[in-house]
This record gives C-alpha cells, sequence and structure tokens, in this order.
C-alpha cells in the first residue's frame, strides 16, 4: 500500500515536480486532424522519453497492455504518479503486440467471467476514456462443437454465463451456418459441426493502439516509461533465508521453511539501480524469470504460441470462429485479411520463431472448416510467448515478498484481461487489499487447492 503523503512523490516538493510533470496532451479528434491537416503541422510525439529517476514509488516490470494499464489507473484512479514501466525491448514487444485481439468473457468459472466480463465493459469505453481509437469492432464470438462432449461443456458454459448475466447460448448448426455462410456445416466432414457457443458481445480490437493508447494516457498522468531498460536482479531486504526461492507456503526449494521472505526495496537494471518499495511483474512469457530475481516460485511454464495472416481478401466473415477439436480459430480484421491462431507449441520455450509445421497443420485445419479459402494465400506468421498456469488462469495480487507483486500467468488469454487486470492491480497496490474480482487469482490458492480450472474454455479460444 501507498500511504497518502506518498502519492505524487513524498515530499512536497516532489509533489509539485510530478504535477508539474502532468503534460497537457493535445486532444485527437476531427478538428485537431483538420487543423493538422490544413496547417501541415508535425503531431507532438505520443509519449515522452524522460532521465531515469534514482527511485519511483513504484516499479512496474513489462511495457505491455497490462503493465501500461496498471501504470495508467494508477495515476488515473489513485493519483500515484511517481511510477515508472521498464521493458527491455520496446512498448508491446511481448505478447501485447503478437496477439490475435480477441476478446469475449464467455469462460467457464463464474469468478473468470466475471472479471473479464468487466473487462469487456472498460473495454468498450476505452477509446472515449483514452481518447485513442482502439477499434473496437464488437461482432460475435462462436466456439463450435464437433462432439458431444464438448457440446456438453459449451451448454455448461452457456449456463454459468447466462447466471452471471453474460450473453451466451447454445446454437445449432443451422444456426451457425446463418451467421457464418463459408462454414462448412455438412454432415460428410471428418468432424461434423454439431452446435456452438455463440457469445454475441465477443469481437476483435486493434492491440497496437490499446498498447499506445495506455501508453500515451500514462505519460500524459506524468508516468514515465523507459524502453530498453531490462530488469536484471530485485533486490530484497531482510530475507531470512537469502538466495532460495519460496513458495506460497513459505518452503524454500528443498523443502525448508523460510520465516521472513523480506521485502523489496528495488531493481537492478542494465541502466543502473532503481529504488522502489513496490515492484510488480508484468511480464507475461518471462515472468517466471523476473520472479525467480525476487525469490519467489510460481507454477508457470512458457510455451511459444503461433498465429498467421493472410492477404486482405472482401469482407465475408462477421463473427469469430474458435474449433477446439481441430485446434484452429478464424477470424477477419477491418482491412479483410483472415487471421488465424491455434494452441500453444507442445513444447516449452523462448524462442519467438514461426516454423513451417505450424502453418502446414494450421491451412490443413482451416480448409477443414472453410474449403473456400482454399486459394488465400499466406502474408506472414509470427510467434510469441505465453505464461502458463496448471489451471489456465492467471496469478494476481502480492506474494510472500513484501511489496513484490505479481500480474502474470496470462497464458494465451491475457490481452482481453488488460484493462480490468491494470485497474485491479492499481487498487491492489494504493489501497493495501486485494480487490475481490481478483481474490480467486492469488499466488495461495495453488498450496490451498483452490484452482480456478478455465482450461476447458481457454486452450484454443483465446
Ligand atoms: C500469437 C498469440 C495470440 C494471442 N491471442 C490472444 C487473443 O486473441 N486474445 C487474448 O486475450 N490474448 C491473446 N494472446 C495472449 C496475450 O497476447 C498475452 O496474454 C498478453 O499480451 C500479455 O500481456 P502482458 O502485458 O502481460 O505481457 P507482454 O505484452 O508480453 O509484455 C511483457 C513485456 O515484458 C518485457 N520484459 C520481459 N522481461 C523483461 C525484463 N527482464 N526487463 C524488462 N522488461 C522485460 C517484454 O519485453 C515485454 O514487452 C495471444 C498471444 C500470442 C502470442
Amino acid at each position: 500500500m501507498i500511504a497518502d503523503n506518498d502519492r505524487n512523490g513524498s515530499t512536497n516538493g516532489r509533489r509539485r515536480a510530478s504535477k508539474a510533470s502532468q503534460k497537457k496532451v493535445p486532444k485527437y479528434s476531427a478538428f485537431s486532424l483538420l487543423k493538422h491537416g490544413v496547417g501541415s503541422t508535425e503531431w507532438p510525439r505520443a509519449w515522452r522519453n524522460h532521465e531515469m529517476r534514482p527511485s519511483y514509488d513504484v516499479v512496474i516490470v513489462g511495457g505491455g497492455v497490462h503493465g501500461l494499464a496498471t501504470a495508467y489507473y494508477l495515476a488515473a484512479n489513485h493519483g500515484i504518479r511517481n511510477v515508472a514501466v521498464l521493458d527491455k525491448g520496446y512498448l508491446g514487444g511481448g505478447g501485447s503486440g503478437r496477439n490475435t485481439a480477441i476478446l469475449r468473457s464467455n469462460y467457464l468459472t463464474p469468478e473468470g467471467v466475471r472479471f473479464y466480463d468487466r473487462s469487456l465493459e472498460l473495454y468498450r469505453h476505452l477509446a472515449a476514456d483514452l481518447n485513442f481509437n482502439v477499434m473496437f469492432s464488437r461482432r460475435g464470438h462462436l466456439t463450435l462443437a464437433h462432439n458431444d462432449s464438448s457440446l456438453r461443456t459449451m451448454r455448461w458454459r452457456a449456463e454459468v454465463n447466462k447466471h452471471v448475466g453474460v450473453d451466451s447460448e447454445v446454437i445449432d448448426p443451422s444456426q451457425v451456418k446463418e451467421l457464418v455462410p463459408h462454414l462448412d456445416t455438412s454432415e460428410s466432414t471428418r468432424y461434423p459441426i454439431l452446435g456452438a457457443l455463440y457469445h454475441p458481445p465477443g469481437g476483435i480490437i486493434r492491440h497496437d493502439a490499446v498498447v499506445w493508447g495506455y501508453a500515451r494516457a500514462a505519460d500524459a498522468h506524468g508516468v514515465h516509461l523507459h524502453q530498453k531498460t531490462e530488469v536484471t536482479g530485485i533486490d530484497v531486504a531482510g530475507r531470512s533465508d537469502s538466495g532460495a526461492r519460496i513458495d506460497t507456503a513459505g518452503r524454500s526449494d528443498s523443502g525448508a521453511r523460510i520465516d521472513t521472505a523480506g521485502r523489496v526495496v528495488g531493481v537492478q537494471t542494465n541502466r543502473g539501480r532503481i529504488a522502489a518499495p513496490i515492484v510488480v511483474n508484468c511480464t507475461a512469457g518471462w515472468s517466471s524469470t523476473i520472479s525467480d530475481m525476487a525469490g519467489v516460485r510460481t507454477p508457470i511454464q512458457t510455451f511459444p504460441l503461433q498465429a498467421a495472416v493472410t492477404e486482405p481478401v472482401r469482407p465475408f466473415l462477421h463473427a469469430v470462429v474458435v474449433s477446439g477439436t481441430l485446434h484452429v480459430y478464424v477470424s477477419q480484421t477491418d482491412r479483410g485479411e483472415l487471421v488465424f491462431g491455434a494452441s500453444v507449441d507442445p513444447f516449452t520455450s523462448y524462442s519467438m520463431r514461426g516454423s513451417l509445421e505450424f502453418v502446414e497443420g494450421l491451412a490443413g485445419h482451416v480448409l477443414e472448416l472453410m474449403p473456400a479459402l482454399s486459394k488465400v494465400r499466406l502474408l506472414r506468421q509470427w510467434a510469441g510467448l505465453c505464461d502458463m498456469t496448471p489451471d489456465y488462469s492467471p496469478i494476481m495480487g502480492e506474494t510472500p515478498v513484501e511489496g513484490f507483486y505479481v500480474d502474470v500467468g496470462w497464458g494465451t488469454y491475457g490481452f482481453k484481461a488488460g484493462p480490468v487486470s491494470g485497474e485491479a492491480m492499481a487498487e491492489a497496490i494504493a489501497t493495501g487489499r486485494t480487490p475481490e474480482i481478483i481474490e480467486a487469482f492469488g499466488l495461495d490458492r495453488f498450496s490451498k487447492g483452490e484452482l480456478v480450472g478455465e482450461k476447458g474454455a481457454a486452450a484454443v479460444g483465446h
């Protein structure tokens, strides 16, 4: 928790400096577009480069949607502006700039549905809140069922969704065909479509715009964004057994009990040390390396996840279509490109290279769903890293090391959770209390055996 007199800096002088560092941001509007067009004036940079301070109230590691949203809501909702976001590369260079930008809230557990639904709610107003066109397109989301057990899970999800007030229903193959006429719904396919979970609020968004919008708005509130700044160590003071990692039951790797896990006092970076009483790990695919630096053990493994995009074609696909059985999903962007994805590669790795094997398998499965696409050419493919937890739910909040927070375990589904995570993490840091909406996602659920199983709703349909 940050005490009131520490907000915006811990002395009056720093508070004034911090207020002064808030930027008057020119509004993006039709009028300013006209003004810049007519006057041929340069648009100001979206965010500034600052000198690195020797200390901050909060240091956030990772400049993806989670780190930037946390910084933005700390400043905007709680007035905590003496905040730095550090990224070893560039903002959005991790999963936030590599994902396929599917938004939905039709999860399996009530905790998951409520959480992702709050994110969709924030996404709906994000363009206005950030004054940045994030191109949210609500177009409906279909998860196909090709066998009885999938159909059963769809029914289960639909009931949980409705119970929590989220619009989802199971529809039959003729209704699926009406929504997506190009799908092969005949009974002669290898895996005939038996029905689908239809979720009208689902859709897609422009992922870069979300990252840039949060970065610009955080900068305007006085947050410092430091790119090319790699965290190489985390300083923890007062640890009774330094060097060992600690799990949520307070035990080290060897099983010995550690009485005092210590508290965070700063981070080491390739540009020098920064003192900070609060450090937040928002590094997704790299998150276990950062948690390790603080001596905190998390049950996370990192897997590559690949995706691909075709040349643009005339708009014909108005919903997002996911098939868990065929391990594939398809959507069409506003520019007409078809975006394809699948489940994670079947091995742990930090490699972000695409493979021929992936596109071959992907193309075969896409054609089973939509044979009419056989002449469409793939333009490019890429990969990102996913930090997978055993129950396919995130890990959020405090850790045994005081002041060291995690917002990790985002796997293949974390982009949609950026706004709600930022909002909840900011509240947790500012108040010292865990907001109810993330209570179920604490690190201690693994030692308590209280998993939030979302595999049935998150393995392929990100
Ligand atoms: C191909 C693909 C498709 C996906 N599709 C979807 C989807 O459709 N919908 C959805 O909701 N999710 C999807 N995801 C998942 C989603 O992209 C991630 O869960 C989400 O972007 C995680 O955001 P983040 O801000 O936590 O992390 P990231 O955006 O990964 O940012 C982490 C940052 O930490 C930085 N970093 C790492 N180590 C250090 C260090 N030592 N020091 C400083 N900085 C460091 C990295 O440079 C990186 O920029 C997809 C992922 C991939 C790869």
